[in-house]
């Protein structure tokens, strides 16, 4: 009996003779979501599809709650493996009304029909296509037959969902109410969840922990927090979230700054922890802004609340609150956190 919902050990698989995962070691437990974040071409899909049984593996691996469900010698069917996958591409069955695909897995474990029928509106309700009940996938929209596909996962219980970037047709809005959705169910059922995605927000903002995959390997597993704040090398931090890569003020070491870790200062004299720059881009966000400065030690992208007060071309002095030290070789982990200006 293991703690994990989901082990896997050494997973690798390969389309002839490409390798498109290679040894890759991870689990989640019963309530987790585990974001898988990487980008186009990294894996994602190939490991959602391994662990749903859709592919074997050439070596390693897949245990869902104590049991083997796939190795180089075994490999339980997918229908077999107590799994509810959203696909990229919605695979909705076309014959299907939207009512009766959300009531789909209730029927199957034997559910009466009209009991079946009456959670799914409820689901369709919450995901706000409940007008569309009536119709087939050839009446939906991209969007709108993918929160279909995502109303249908939801109503398994599974102990184990993945999530093929579920949100690629969703605008914002929707997005949101799905991903609150996702999390309450999660909580309530206590199922794990994998989620991948190519998009470091969503993953930062829905998962437990995130694993970082790229060439079909796991570059880094952590918090999101973890993820963010200490990646690993360069690739990791561009991965999780606007970076700039500072050399230091005193040894040639190379400098994380996250846009949010330096603050705009009147110009002043230059320090350790800071300088001057020149703006040579400005971005209104919304509820923030953002500069891009030139400095002696880099470009250095900086993140201000509110809208912009400086234009380009502007001379402006910058201060680290707190920096991340980069391998320089890219092989090396960074040990400890460092914050020049002392605890927060
Ligand atoms: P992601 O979902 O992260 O975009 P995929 O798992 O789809 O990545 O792809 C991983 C790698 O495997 C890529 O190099 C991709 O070109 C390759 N690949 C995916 N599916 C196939 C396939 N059916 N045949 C051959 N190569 C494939
Ligand atoms: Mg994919």
């Amino acid at each position: 009996m293991s703690a994990e919902t989901l082990r896997v050990r050494g997973l690798s698989v390969s389309y002839g003779d490409a390798l498109a995962l290679s040894g890759v070691d991870l689990d989640v437990a019963p309530g987790e979501v585990l974001a898988v974040l990487g980008p186009s071409g990294s894996g994602k899909s190939t490991l959602l599809h391994t662990l749903a049984g859709f592919r074997d593996p050439d070596a390693g691996e897949v245990w869902l709650d104590g049991r083997l469900i796939a190795s180089t010698e075994v490999s339980e069917p997918p229908e077999r493996r107590e799994v509810a996958m959203v696909f990229q591409n919605y695979a909705l069955w076309p014959h299907l009304s939207a009512l009766d695909t959300v009531a789909y897995p209730r029927r199957r474990r034997g559910e009466r029909r009209a009991d079946a029928r009456r959670q799914a509106l409820e689901i369709l309700e919450r995901l706000h296509v409940a007008h569309l009940a009536d119709r087939r996938p050839a009446e939906l929209s991209g969007g709108e037959q993918q929160r279909v596909g995502l109303a249908r996962a939801l109503a398994c219980r599974a102990p184990l969902y993945l999530f093929d970037e579920p949100t690629a047709h969703l605008d914002t809005h929707v997005r949101g109410v799905f991903l609150e959705e996702l999390v309450i169910r999660q909580r309530d059922s206590g199922a794990a969840a994998l989620y991948a995605t190519h998009d470091a927000e969503e993953a930062l903002g829905l998962a437990d922990r995130v694993l970082l995959l790229t060439d079909g390997q796991v570059v880094q597993v952590g918090t999101p927090e973890e993820v963010y704040s200490c990646p690993v090398d360069q690739w990791a931090a561009q991965l999780t979230g606007p970076a700039s890569v500072l050399t230091g003020a005193v040894t040639s070491t190379r400098l994380l700054v996250r846009p949010e870790w330096v603050s705009l200062v009147p110009p002043g004299g230059d320090s350790p922890e800071g300088g001057r720059g020149q703006v040579e881009a400005v971005w209104f966000r919304g509820p923030h802004s953002e500069y891009l400065l030139d400095t002696a030690r880099g470009r250095l992208l900086v993140r201000e609340p509110g809208p912009p007060v400086h234009r380009r071309g502007e001379q402006v002095g910058w201060h680290l609150r707190r920096t991340w030290p980069l391998p320089v070789s890219g092989t090396g982990r960074p040990q400890v956190p460092s914050s020049v200006a002392g605890p927060e």
